[in-house]
């Protein structure tokens, strides 16, 4: 039987009971995350599974280990291993200084077409946070991740490219700026398709685990045809594909229009008492405030990629910091997945066996969940809970927190594993 996982026609994932997962170790803090991380899922699946089930690992290198081993930052081998693997996980890479690749983790998710960037960001009991309520915070971001500004396309101020655009801008489309040769210019690229399909799978994944909501963030009173557009394109999946199932501020502002607002309240009142999932909206600014203010207010967000950036490390900090903060880039159409913690290298801190490895563990479970092996994926979360509330941690929680015991990274997944 074939080690692979595959898409079936139908679009269900086809997870062999042992899979060969490839893996990027990744720079800097990665390696000790890594080894620390794999024994947990390893041991995890073990014990739940009972030897029915077990991952092979499979190393593909990207980043300074493939740099050293090969010349390139990120060997077509990697991408046609992942492409046929479908499923990987991956550490942190350092991003290369200066010419060819502006980013290896931009460039991957290009490569797979990983046009959802989905993070979770819920609490753990007797994790510091600076917010009184941390345990109000239990939200799924859908990031869109492969348009907006970070497509790339900016040229320098004063460059020849700079300058063509802004002429263009002037005499074609008798645009009225101060244009001038000390601008940079960028371009902002949302399209329907692209903002379609991210607000599909925020949807399908509020169906799937029964969440109340779905938030559009966007900043669409001001950029009207890329933001606002992302908004207008988000309501109209909801309405034409989960007509069923949801109820959209879309369908509340037409019904106002009509009936008065009364009207609209109680249809809204009707639909949601009857199950639908309200799919609202919120412009950026003012939901960077409100998770502040009232977290419980939003469940699952839908966003463009820029906002995401902003979204995700803001909810971040509030349930814990980066260490504890995972990830997933994911093409729920043809099933590839790259599951990664959302912070960096933190290259002054490589090889010191310190930093949190729960960001990674929880990727993992990520994967785990993806792949439908739910009992290992709740194991750790379990154990991992547990490792907090004994106290057993890393340094960054150790700094914040009274009567901690400080452990390494490896011994932090020691903790983990005798509590599975
Ligand atoms: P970073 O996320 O690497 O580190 C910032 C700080 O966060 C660290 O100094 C450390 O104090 C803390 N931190 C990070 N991970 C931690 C963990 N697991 N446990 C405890 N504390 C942790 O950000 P940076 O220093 O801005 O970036 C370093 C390099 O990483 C750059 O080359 C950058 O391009 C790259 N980067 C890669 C990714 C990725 O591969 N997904 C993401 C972001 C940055």
């Amino acid at each position: 039987m074939s080690n692979k996982i595959t898409m079936s026609n139908e679009g269900t994932l086809q997870v062999p009971d042992f899979p060969t997962i490839p893996f990027i170790i990744g720079d800097g803090i990665g390696p000790d995350l890594w080894h620390a991380a794999v024994r947990v899922f390893d041991r995890a699946v073990e014990k739940v599974y009972n030897g029915r089930r077990k991952i092979s690992w499979k190393e593909v290198l990207a980043g300074e280990k493939a740099f050293h081993e090969t010349g390139e930052w990120l060997p077509k081998e990697t991408l046609t291993v992942l492409r046929e693997y479908l499923v990987g996980i991956k550490g942190p890479l350092t991003t290369p200084v200066g010419g060819g690749i502006r980013s290896l983790n931009v460039a991957l998710r290009k490569d797979l077409d990983l046009y959802v960037c989905q993070r979770p960001t819920k609490w753990f009991e007797g994790v510091p946070s600076p917010v009184r309520h941390p345990e109000y915070v239990d939200m799924v971001i859908f990031r869109e991740n492969t348009e907006d500004i970070y497509a790339g396309i900016e040229f320098q101020a004063g460059s020849a490219e700079s300058n063509k655009l802004q002429d263009f801008l002037h005499d074609e489309l008798d645009i009225d700026y101060n244009f001038s040769s000390t601008t940079g210019v960028g371009v902002k690229l949302v399209s329907e398709e692209g903002s379609k399909r991210l607000v599909r799978a925020a949807i399908e994944h509020a169906i799937q685990y029964g969440l109340p909501s779905v938030t559009i963030v966007h900043k669409g009173n001001i950029m009207k045809y890329t933001e606002g557009a992302f908004k207008i394109w988000g309501f109209e999946v909801a309405e034409t594909e989960f007509a069923d199932k949801t109820y959209t501020w879309g369908q509340w502002e037409r019904t106002k229009a009509e009936k008065g607002e009364s009207a609209a309240n109680q249809e809204q009142k009707e639909a949601l008492a009857s199950g639908k999932i309200l799919i609202k909206d919120i412009i950026a600014d003012n939901f960077l405030q409100q998770i502040l203010l009232n977290p419980r207010d939003f469940s699952v967000v839908a966003t463009l990629n820029l906002n995401g950036d902003y979204i995700s490390d803001a909810l971040a900090a509030m349930v814990g910091g980066i260490g504890i903060a995972p990830g997933a880039n994911i093409n729920f159409k043809t099933g590839h997945a790259v599951f990664e913690a959302t912070h960096g290298t933190a290259p002054r801190f490589a090889n010191t066996n310190t930093m949190n490895p729960s960001s990674v563990i929880l990727s993992g479970v990520m994967m785990l969940e993806y792949l439908g092996w739910t009992e290992a994926s709740a194991a750790i979360v379990k154990a991992l809970g547990e490792t907090i509330i004994a106290k057993t941690v890393t340094v960054d929680f150790y700094n914040l927190m009274d009567d901690a015991i400080l452990v390494k990274t490896s011994e932090f997944a020691d903790r983990i594993i005798e509590k599975l």
